[in-house]
C-alpha cells in the first residue's frame, strides 16, 4: 500500500515540475536518432547504448565490422548518463569479499584489469577528443570516524598484495589536499579523478555516430532469436546478425535474463544548483 502511496506521490512530484525524470548530467540529443521502422543486417547488434554498448560498437567498428546499436530511450539514458562520475580503478574493490569469491590468482587479474580500465578510459578521451571535464585528482577512500582506520588498512593491505597501490593520508595530508576536516584519514590512489559522466557519454554517442555506427535510438528490444542468425524483435522493426551484444545492464532482466542475478538497491543522491564561490569557501 505505502508503496503505491509513494508512487503516485512521485507522479505528482513530476507532474507538478519538481523532480525530473533524469538527473542534471544529460538531456535527449537535439539530433535523436530515428527508430528502427524496417529491416537491417549487420556484422553485429548491441543493444543498449550506454558506455557499454558505444564502446563495444566503437572497437568493434574500428576492426572493420558493421554494427548497429538499438537503443530504447537515448544513448546515455541508463547509469551511463546517471552517475557519480568517478574514474576509478582497484581501489573500488572490496577486496576481502572478492578474494573469498575468486581466488587469489583471479583477484589478480581482476585488480589489473581494474587498474587498466583508468589508463584505458584516459586514451579514449584523448583518441575521441572527448572533454567531460576529467581532473586527473587521484581518488581517496576516506575514513570519517577513528574506528575505521584499522579496516581501511587491512583492505588496504589486501589490495596491496594483489597489486592494487595505494598510499594511506594521515589528517596533516588530507589537509594540505585540500579535503575538508570531517574527512579524518584515507587511502590514496593516484590515478583516476571525475569527470562528468553525460559529457562522457555524449562524447562516445558523437564518435560512435561519426565512425559510421548504425545507433536506432527510441528503439527497443522486444524479443530475440537465437541461432546462426540472430534476429531482433523491435516494436516496429527488425534486425538481423549473427553476432549480438547485449550491454543493457539493470535492465536485463526485462529482457528475461539474469532475473536471479540482479538485486535492486536504492541509492539517493542529491543535485543542487550551482555553487556560488562564497558558498563552496564556507564548506571549507
Ligand atoms: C547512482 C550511480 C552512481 C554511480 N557512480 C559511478 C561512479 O562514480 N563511477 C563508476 O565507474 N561507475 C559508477 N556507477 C556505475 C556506472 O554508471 C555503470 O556501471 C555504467 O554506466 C554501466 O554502463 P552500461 O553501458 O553497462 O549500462 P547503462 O548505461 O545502464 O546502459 C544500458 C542501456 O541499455 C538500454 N536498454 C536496456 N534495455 C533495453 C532494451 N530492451 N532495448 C533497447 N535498449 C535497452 C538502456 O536504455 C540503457 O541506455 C554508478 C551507477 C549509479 C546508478
Amino acid at each position: 500500500m505505502s508503496m503505491t502511496y509513494q508512487a503516485q506521490e512521485l507522479e505528482s512530484h513530476f507532474a507538478g515540475g519538481h523532480f525530473r525524470r533524469l538527473g542534471g548530467w544529460v538531456e535527449s540529443p537535439v539530433d535523436l536518432q530515428p527508430e528502427l521502422e524496417s529491416d537491417v543486417g549487420a556484422d553485429v547488434i548491441v543493444i543498449g547504448a550506454g558506455f557499454a554498448g558505444l564502446s563495444t560498437a566503437l572497437e568493434l567498428t574500428a576492426l572493420g565490422a558493421k554494427v548497429v546499436i538499438l537503443e530504447q530511450e537515448f544513448a546515455g539514458f541508463g547509469a551511463s548518463g546517471r552517475n557519480a562520475g568517478y574514474l576509478g580503478g582497484s581501489i573500488g574493490i572490496e577486496f576481502e569479499l572478492f578474494l573469498k569469491r575468486v581466488g587469489h590468482e583471479k583477484a589478480k587479474s581482476i585488480v589489473r584489469f581494474y587498474d587498466e580500465s583508468v589508463a584505458y578510459v584516459e586514451g579514449r578521451l584523448r583518441e575521441l577528443g572527448i572533454d567531460c571535464d576529467y581532473n586527473a585528482s587521484g581518488i581517496i577512500r576516506a575514513g570519517i570516524h577513528p574506528s575505521q582506520e584499522k579496516k581501511l588498512r587491512k583492505s588496504m593491505a589486501v589490495g596491496d598484495e594483489l597489486g592494487s597501490r595505494t598510499e594511506f593520508l594521515d589528517q596533516a595530508q588530507m589537509r594540505a589536499r585540500g579535503i575538508p576536516p570531517a574527512f579524518l584519514f584515507g587511502c590514496l590512489q593516484r590515478h583516476g579523478g571525475t569527470l562528468d559522466p553525460g559529457k562522457y557519454v555524449m562524447g562516445l554517442r558523437r564518435a560512435a555516430l561519426q565512425a559510421g555506427v548504425k545507433l536506432y535510438e527510441n528503439t527497443k528490444l522486444v524479443s530475440y532469436s537465437d541461432g546462426p542468425t540472430i534476429t531482433c524483435q523491435t516494436t516496429h522493426g527488425r534486425a538481423t546478425a549473427p553476432n549480438l551484444v547485449l550491454a543493457t545492464n539493470a535492465y536485463t532482466p526485462q529482457i528475461g535474463l539474469l532475473r536471479d542475478k540482479i538485486v535492486p538497491f536504492r541509492v539517493s543522491a542529491v543535485e543542487t544548483e550551482p555553487l556560488s564561490a562564497q558558498q563552496l569557501a564556507s564548506l571549507g
